[in-house]
């Protein structure tokens, strides 16, 4: 049974998905950009950050290896090659060689730093969301990722002051943020925590109706949430309602009433909706609710509270708080759609279009096109300018920026002079 569920060039393909395994094995040995993979997590000349870091491998029939370890970026390679995983994951630097661990005596082996990471995926927005659900994504509900991406890459720079972070398309259904900062990665898991909590603002398990209370009735907002305010109030009321026409049925209406916590305005909002009729539009009913608070005045941050509980950046809070929690990496191939986990330009967010990430047979099969266009003269291992005619071009272009402004920080910010020269 194949596992590649859906695909990007469904007809006129001569690479089978079935054959994920052959795919990959080419993936891993012409495209996959080792050298910049371990130039980035090297983080600088002579040390051992690389070779101390955890990685699992997904292989085949869900075998799953932990604790592996690497020495250089052709020990990576020849693994990648030999083992050719459907996964890889990331893990924490350790005090000692993962692949060493059970050498050692209980107690001794420690997680030492790891990039602050973030973990957003779909999944959570199925109550905020009508087109789809689960595992499926499709043009209404990826504009949440935008948002996301949008809002927590400006606390991150701008609150806290983080240079190098590192956006990823998951595969599928999600994103993924590497903060790689120095501070960011010796963060203790309380330092961790601290800074997710600050991002996270919608609290409280599924019983919990409301789950957005901002600080106070009329204080003004944290600096950081009137931010977010602006992104939120703008996709909320330019796409977000009519997309998602969250106000059409009488049980989607409840749902949105009940988080006015005054009994009198809600009642007000209630029977002014009813009088409105069932055909009234998710727009209008809106209007007339944010209207009414805001006149009402004795909170006037209810309209906010409610739009953030829609729409703000929903937070898989744990991925980011454990140091030693593990996160699919960059450049993966997601096993289910085929699809590259390649870099997200967040200052371009909003004309990133995930069904136009290049699949594993789309990538092989432009490379047999440079091939044969070339009169074969390109040879058939990992060559620099190979990548650079495929659909995977712009991603590591990307990564490769992100991994220069690395390098150039930890030198002392000084560009050295073999910088163009980082390989990938
Ligand atoms: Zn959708």
């Amino acid at each position: 049974m194949t596992e590649i569920e859906e695909k990007a060039t469904p007809t006129e393909n001569k690479y089978s998905d079935d054959d994920l395994g052959i795919l990959l094995k080419h993936y891993y040995k012409r495209l996959f950009p080792t050298k910049l993979y371990h130039k980035w997590l090297q983080y600088g000349e002579g040390t051992t950050t690389f070779e101390n870091r955890e990685f699992s491998f997904t292989l085949k029939d869900d075998i799953y290896i932990r604790y592996m370890s690497f020495g250089d970026a052709s020990d990576l390679d020849k693994e990648l090659q030999k083992r050719v995983p459907y996964k890889i994951d990331i893990g924490a630097v350790y005090n000692h060689k993962p692949k060493d661990n059970k050498t050692l005596q209980a107690g001794v082996f420690k997680p030492l730093e790891k990039e602050l990471v973030f973990d957003i995926d779909m999944t959570d927005y199925d109550d905020v969301r009508t087109c789809c659900s689960g595992a499926a994504i499709c043009k209404k509900c990826w504009p949440f990722m935008n948002l996301a991406i949008k809002i927590i890459d400006k606390v991150l720079s701008d609150d806290f002051g983080f240079k190098h972070r590192l956006w990823v398309y998951s595969g599928r259904r999600g994103v993924h943020c590497w903060v790689a900062d120095e501070t960011a990665r010796k963060l203790t898991q309380a330092g961790r925590s601290a800074v997710a909590e600050y991002i996270n603002v919608i609290k409280g398990g599924e019983s919990q109706n409301k789950k957005v209370q901002f600080r106070g009735t009329n204080h003004e907002l944290h600096p950081s949430l009137e931010r977010a305010k602006a992104h939120v109030t703008k996709y909320f009321n330019d796409s977000y309602l009519t997309d998602q026409n969250i106000l059409e049925n009488e049980e989607q209406r409840e749902l949105m009433l009940k988080l006015i916590p005054d009994e009198k305005t809600r009642k007000t909002v209630s029977e002014h909706w009813e009088t409105m009729g069932k055909k009234a539009s998710t727009e209008e009913l809106w209007t007339y609710l944010s209207q009414t608070v805001e006149e009402k005045h004795f909170n006037k941050h209810i309209a906010d509270e409610i739009m953030f509980q829609y729409v703000y950046p929903r937070l898989d809070i744990n991925v980011s708080k454990g140091l030693n929690h593990l996160l699919k990496s960059p450049f993966c191939i997601h096993p289910k759609t085929g699809r590259v986990c390649v870099p997200i330009n967040p200052s371009k967010v909003d004309d990133f279009e995930p069904e136009k990430v290049p699949t594993i047979s789309q990538l092989m099969e432009e490379l047999d096109e440079a091939k044969k266009s070339s009169d074969g003269n390109t040879q058939d291992t990992k060559d620099s300018k190979e990548y650079m005619s495929t659909s995977l071009r712009d991603s590591i272009v990307l990564f490769k920026k992100f991994v220069t402004s690395l390098d150039v920080q930890l030198r002392g910010d000084k560009p050295a002079k073999q910088e163009n020269k980082i390989d990938w």
